[in-house]
């Protein structure tokens, strides 16, 4: 991460490989990110199309693999 990096050394930039405009954290570089949001907007979609169903747009969900009832499955889409 940008953010570890810049710590060890000041020679490495504490900003976002990708977007280069926002502090390079976990939460940003692998979540919310623009340029890795797409990228996660398209999984969710096409996951969504394939499964027949709505699912909740999560970081738990997609990053960390927690399928909690409350962020599971919404409905069955028709
Ligand atoms: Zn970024």
């Amino acid at each position: 991460m940008p953010v570890c990096l810049h710590k060890i050394s000041s020679d490495y930039s504490n900003l976002c490989f990708k977007c280069k405009q926002e502090r390079g954290t976990y939460m940003h570089c692998f979540w919310s990110c623009d340029k890795i949001q797409f990228y996660w907007k398209g999984i969710h979609h096409e996951l969504e199309k394939i499964l027949k169903i709505r699912m909740v747009f999560s970081p738990a969900m997609f990053l960390l693999n927690l399928v909690l009832a409350n962020l599971a499955i919404a409905n069955v889409l028709s």
